[in-house]
């Protein structure tokens, strides 16, 4: 059976009717029978897992209650777990092993969550389907012959099978949102600062965040409660409000909210499938007192440029760092540079090449002003553009993807296409707004998500939405055909 919704978890273990290490057991035996087929894991080390386990179910007989306590969770492996490998899907970090705990981690362990497993991911965090890992590609359990969306692949298809009922991925630029539309699971990107991103690998440091996924939005708020708020160690944290309004979550109500549906995000490109079930969605928000407002972001048309002219610039500089002297892979040759050159050549793939050669490019003397410096002053008045909307809406309600998962190889050599499956979801990056991903229904077999994006720090709210409207329907308690 697969390790479905977190809270449902969370009453057996604080009822005492199943222990943590039964949930880790069942985590493991799961991930056996199945990720010889979906591959979504790189990398395990049980006899810790379950050491972790028995010490969470000492604290439940204890009588501690806590949102986490017990919870198996799977982490992207571009998080730095103590003593786990943190290879970031990629090859040029062969060897290494995580020397200290990501904040994040580090609070999920006090908190006494089980990490089970590293996760499956686009190298160092690029692409948007999960066949750019240098460990082959994850396979969507909805249809193994399609892409799972990335960059968090192996996260979401963790939480989408069953392995966990949590997991933690990143997301720049839609990672944790795009896989969890393909897969059917709930994901947050939460406001830029909500996450520490000390020990999250850096790929574009002013957009990175650090994304918890579960099967609902009530789970996202158990993994959320004990990781968000300052870091002494992350200079950009900030602290939540309304953090203890999350453990327990409840829902929100819906009458009378305003619910901006933006034009830009509802035209071309959309599919028809998918435009159905979004529209029935917004339904169900009206039907329970909910005002559709009709709204405009006239500079999204921009966000695609921007964020992958931002991106790269953000991207050369901070993968500078893998150049066979510090971490990992080294490959021998007569001189420094000489080695540095064979180890990145050897050690990176493609798209991370591509990405380097294209920010060096646009951070050149020259280039700067043209490509760098425009791309910033189109990322604010993108970013006004919201601050616009929230004068007369309390949230948006958008697509996340323009169609459902597609087969793979589809868009694997044309970079641009797969660049186009972020459209939706690089203008609340770039804006560092909290938005979350969730089910919206199934067309052809496939899962279909729908964006929802607040005002800064408004990420409690957005959960609660969420949960209302989780409550009020069922598509993110389907799971996928996959073998009992
Ligand atoms: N697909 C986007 C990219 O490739 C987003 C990646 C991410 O959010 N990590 O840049």
């Amino acid at each position: 059976m697969g390790l479905g919704l977190a809270v449902d978890w969370r009453e057996g273990l604080d009822a005492g009717d199943l222990s943590s290490e039964a949930l880790v057991r069942a985590s493991f035996e799961r991930m056996a029978r199945l990720d010889g087929q979906l591959n979504a894991v790189l990398s395990t080390e049980e006899g810790l897992s379950l050491n972790l386990a028995r010490q969470a179910d000492r604290r439940l007989r204890a009588g501690e209650r806590s949102p986490v306590l017990g919870l198996p969770v799977v982490l992207k492996d571009n998080l730095n777990w103590t003593g786990l490998p943190v290879s970031c899907g990629s090859r040029v970090l062969g060897g290494y092993r995580a020397p200290y705990d990501a904040t994040v981690v580090r609070r999920l362990l006090e908190a006494g969550a089980v990490p089970v497993a590293k996760a499956n991911m686009d190298e160092f965090a690029m692409g948007s389907s999960g066949e750019y890992s240098a460990f082959g590609p994850t396979r969507n359990p909805w249809d193994t012959s399609r892409v799972p969306g990335g960059s968090s692949s192996g996260s979401i298809v963790a939480v989408s099978a069953g392995y966990a009922p949590l997991a933690l991925g990143s997301d720049t630029g839609g990672s944790v949102r795009l896989p969890a539309s393909f897969c059917n699971v709930t994901a947050l990107k939460p406001t830029y600062g909500v996450l520490s991103r000390y020990g999250l690998t850096a790929m574009a440091s002013s957009l990175d965040q650090v994304g918890p996924v579960a099967a609902s939005a009530a789970g996202i708020a158990l993994a959320l409660q004990p990781m968000a708020g300052r870091d002494p160690l992350d200079s950009t944290s900030v602290d939540l409000p309304g953090r203890e309004r999350l453990f327990p979550l409840g829902p929100a109500r819906l009458k009378g909210l305003r619910i901006g549906v933006p034009v830009d995000y509802f035209g071309e490109g959309l599919e028809a499938s998918s435009r159905q079930l979004l529209e029935a969605a917004l339904q169900v928000f009206a039907n329970q007192g909910a005002e559709l407002r009709e709204v405009r972001l006239p500079h999204t048309r921009f966000a695609i440029d921007t964020y992958y002219l931002l991106c790269t610039s953000e991207v050369s500089s901070n993968l500078s760092r893998f150049d066979g002297v510090r971490f990992g892979h080294r490959v021998a040759a007569g001189t420094l540079p000489g080695m540095i050159a064979e180890t990145r050549d050897a050690g990176l793939g493609d798209e991370v090449k591509r990405r380097i050669l294209l920010g060096t490019f646009c951070l050149s003397k020259g280039y700067y002003d043209a490509f760098y410096l425009k791309a910033l002053k189109a990322r604010t008045l993108i970013a006004r553009d919201f601050e616009e909307a929230f004068a007369s809406v309390d949230l948006l309600a958008t697509p996340v993807s323009p169609g459902v998962a597609f087969p793979f190889g589809a868009r694997t050599t044309d970079p641009l296409a797969m660049y186009l499956a972020d459209a939706y979801t690089v203008p609340a990056s770039l804006a560092g707004l909290p938005c979350l991903s969730m089910p919206a229904g199934l067309t052809a077999g496939l899962p279909v998500g729908i964006q929802l994006i607040g005002p800064a720090l408004s990420d409690v709210k957005l959960l609660e939405v969420a949960q209302a409207f989780q409550s009020l329907t069922r598509h993110h308690l389907q799971t996928p055909p996959l073998p009992a």
